[in-house]
């Protein structure tokens, strides 16, 4: 089909919508305008072009260069490459950055409009980007890197995540590019895991909460008409992602039935039924199943039940992995029909060209049926309309005076103010005075790519310094604020910059405890070089033995120590803890968390942060805080045995300390009993009894004290975030359904149970009693 035919049918089709006047609905409406002209595509496609929208490449395999994994510098797309990518096979979708590194909006620009006038010419079809926009435009030099989601999570604070993601959207949109990889929202419940750190962490509520606020920042309010300021998000990684057996990436997990649906799936549902547009398929496998290639969770639970009218990505090169990594298919033939038969609408190959011909052949040997091609074409098309890509392909980036503005700089230091997280503050020894000697210590003290992570102007953010000068590194944050005669760094230890993330260079503990004399307190910055991904995994949680050392070492000058962790997921500290007077988590808080954590540092700003995740104490004692009440229990029975199971954690889940003190009081509901349909209201009163303005997450947590299946000691089901200044009281009201209070039983559906359970917030609690059982018949509630 070329342009002239699709220019026909959609004039037509404009004529037949203006007759019928209805189009442009929000929510789960279909567009009838669009799903009309859909129709006549459809119809015109012939099955090479169909395919065709269905593949995705990786921008590599079309630009000049030696192979499909580099491409030469300046970047150029190759007019042989595209005749072969878009003219033979018709290909929809690229993605990725070249050469792993971040592009000016100009190449950006000059690369997709390249892209987009071939595919024109060739289908009539614009081909849809997409790229992962994971904390900011990744890939884009001079735009806004916030916090990881680790630490917007941290803050609990919806607004800033929203408008975090709104900023993501119009700096990737000024990349030229209409579709992000985000949000990320596996449950980060495993602290070996090298993508806690994209997570919301471990609770299914938070996760829930935060990716639906993300996916309405970066797509706005009308998901049928994305526009030209906002971006298609893509919820990943569907799911079960974050909780392999063996705590290494892409590796299998096992989940039990109703954990999957009533934890896993629910923060899914709830970013869907909020209008997200797509959603990337786990890379693992669930219970034996590779989730590639598993048909009840792709089609049954995501498309026929949730009605999910959108696009269904594979991971990279994940039905290849069908064969060569999970083997449950004998050849790439069995593996692309058993992925599109699953129910995959897009294929990430991102190199393999063959993935065309050999789903053409699965058609016409009637091994997939035409029904499921049309209807991942429908969704792709779909998709491209919703962007207005058919309207306008590319774009000026000039149309984008606001990328890399201070605005959004700001929000961005904002978030990175509310994420930090103090966890101890021995005999307030922070806020620390404004004439204080500092010792600036640590591998992290001076490093603008371990405050950012991965996904930071490349996948494993080894090249951030070289796009990150303006930022301040800790150490630089902290001369400016305290004087750079009172500041001195000596870092003790070092990472090997061209090594593995846990690579360090010879340590020069000496050096730092000398220069430590000099000093009246030690700023001592811990934690992790950056990694993304599988190249993150790790045999040992516990902090490097060369960081532990130089703790240990600078605890003995007797010098105050404030300990500073900047990690993707908690390393543990167990043995240097007890030394520190002062422990301040950052997180990964971007290029504005030097700035941050000065003002922290200096009680500038007042910390807020509360734990996303449980910090644990010991390699064998991980455990998340919605447990069964049989995994810490002290266990004593008559007589002989003794069947204590205790885990002793080093911080908890919603931990988080302030330099001013919050009391909580009168927590009432206004109806002690409920059933399911009941609306009711819980409040409480929080009061800034200390003496500094200071910003408090309020946390809800409900326990379900006995039900069929043995309940989770308890869970997260409300929080707000508000600020009070010194002596002020706020009522925080939560509106509560009854129904929120189900869990999934062993039969797998959502029920009630009559019964007595106990709410909770702060130091307060109320008792509630549930006066009739209801089980729900329907997947979801
Ligand atoms: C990651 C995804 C990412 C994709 C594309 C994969 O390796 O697992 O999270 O979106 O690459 O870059």
């Amino acid at each position: 089909m070329n342009t002239n035919k699709i220019f026909f049918f959609s004039f037509f089709i404009l004529l037949l919508t203006a007759c019928n006047g209805g189009t442009g609905k929000t929510g789960m409406t279909l567009d009838t305008g669009v799903e009309k002209k859909i129709d006549s595509i459809l119809s015109q496609m012939t099955l090479e072009e169909k395919v065709g929208q269905m593949a995705q490449f990786t921008i590599d395999l079309i630009g000049k260069g030696g192979n499909a994994y580099f491409s030469n510098e300046p970047f150029e797309v190759d007019p042989a490459m595209l005749d072969t990518v878009i003219g033979k096979y018709k290909v929809g979708s690229i993605l990725n950055t070249s050469n792993n590194r971040a592009r000016t909006t100009e190449v950006w620009e000059n690369t997709i409009r390249t892209i987009q006038q071939r595919a024109l010419q060739e289908t009539g079809i614009p081909v849809i980007y997409g790229i992962d926009a994971i904390h900011g435009t990744t890939y884009t030099a001079g735009g806004v890197l916030f916090p990881q989601a680790i630490g917007m999570a941290a803050t609990f604070n919806t607004g800033l995540m929203k408008e975090g993601s709104r900023i993501t959207a119009y700096e990737t949109r000024a990349s030229n590019i209409p579709w992000t990889f985000a949000p990320t929202m596996d449950l980060g419940r495993d602290a070996r895991w090298s993508r806690q750190w994209e997570s919301y962490g471990e609770d299914a509520y938070l996760n829930a909460q935060m990716a639906v606020a993300s996916t309405l920042g970066f797509q706005g309010e009308d998901r049928n008409n994305v526009g030209s300021q906002h971006v298609a998000a893509c919820l990943k990684h569907y799911m079960g992602y974050g909780v392999p057996v063996s705590g290494k990436d892409r590796t299998p997990a096992v989940i039990p039935e109703n954990d999957l649906r009533e934890k896993y799936f629910e923060p899914f549902r709830a970013s869907i039924e909020a209008g997200a547009l797509s959603v990337m398929v786990n890379s693992g496998m669930i219970n034996g199943v590779s989730t590639h290639a598993d048909y009840r969770l792709l089609t049954q639970w995501l498309k026929e039940d949730l009605d999910f009218d959108g696009v269904i990505v594979t991971d990279w090169a994940d039905v290849q992995n069908l064969l060569s990594r999970d083997r449950v298919a004998a050849d790439y033939k069995e593996a692309v029909k058993k992925a599109i038969n699953a129910g995959i609408d897009m294929v990430m190959e991102p190199y393999n060209l063959a993935f065309c011909p050999t789903l053409i052949q699965l058609v016409q040997e009637d091994q997939v049926p035409m029904k499921r091609i049309d209807d991942a074409v429908r969704r792709v098309l779909r998709l491209k309309y919703r962007l207005g890509l058919f309207d306008r392909p590319y774009w000026p980036r000039e149309e984008y005076p606001d990328f890399g503005n201070s605005g959004n700089e700001e929000a961005a230091k904002a978030a990175a103010d509310e994420s930090i997280t103090l966890l101890k503050n021995d005999n307030n020894i922070l806020p620390l005075p404004p004439a204080a000697r500092i010792l600036v210590a640590g591998p992290n003290a001076h490093s603008m790519r371990t405050l950012n992570g991965g996904w930071s102007y490349s996948w494993q953010g080894e090249k951030v310094e070289e796009f990150a000068q303006d930022y301040n590194t800790i150490y630089e944050a902290l001369q400016q604020k305290f004087g750079a005669s009172n500041v001195r760094y000596e870092p003790g230890v070092t990472y090997k910059m061209d090594g593995q993330y846990f690579e360090e260079n010879a340590p020069e503990i000496a050096k730092a405890v000398t220069a430590a004399g000099g000093a009246d307190y030690i700023v001592l910055c811990l934690g992790e070089n950056s990694y993304c991904e599988t190249p993150g995994n790790l045999d040992e949680l516990t902090l490097s033995e060369n960081q532990t050392e130089l703790a240990l070492a600078l605890q003995k000058t007797g010098k105050p120590l404030i300990l500073v962790l900047n990690e993707g997921r908690p390393r543990l500290i167990r043995k240097i803890e007890p030394g520190a007077m002062a422990v301040v988590q950052t997180y990964l808080p971007g290029n504005f968390g030097g700035d941050a954590l000065a003002d922290i540092l200096s009680g500038d700003v007042n910390p807020s942060g509360k734990l996303p995740y449980t910090y644990p104490k010991y390699e064998q004692g991980l455990i998340t805080y919605d447990h069964k009440p049989s995994q810490n229990i002290d266990g004593k029975m008559e007589g002989a045995y003794d069947y204590g199971a205790q885990t002793s954690v080093q911080y908890p889940f919603g931990y988080g300390l302030s330099y001013t003190s919050f009391d909580y009081s009168n927590l009432r509901v206004s109806n002690t009993l409920f059933t399911a349909e009941d609306v009711f209201s819980v409040s409480v009163d929080v009061t800034n009894s200390g003496a500094r303005e200071g910003k408090e997450a309020v946390l809800l947590f409900s326990s379900d004290l006995v039900a069929s299946l043995s309940p989770d000691v308890r869970r997260l089901r409300a929080f707000e975030k508000i600020s009070l200044k010194p002596g002020e009281t706020r009522t925080v009201t939560f509106e509560m359904k009854g129904n929120e209070l189900a869990f999934v039983n062993e039969q797998g559906h959502w029920v009630l149970e009559e019964g007595e359970f106990m709410l909770q917030a702060g130091n307060q609690t109320a008792g509630i009693r549930c006066t009739a059982t209801k089980i729900w018949e329907t997947p979801n509630k």
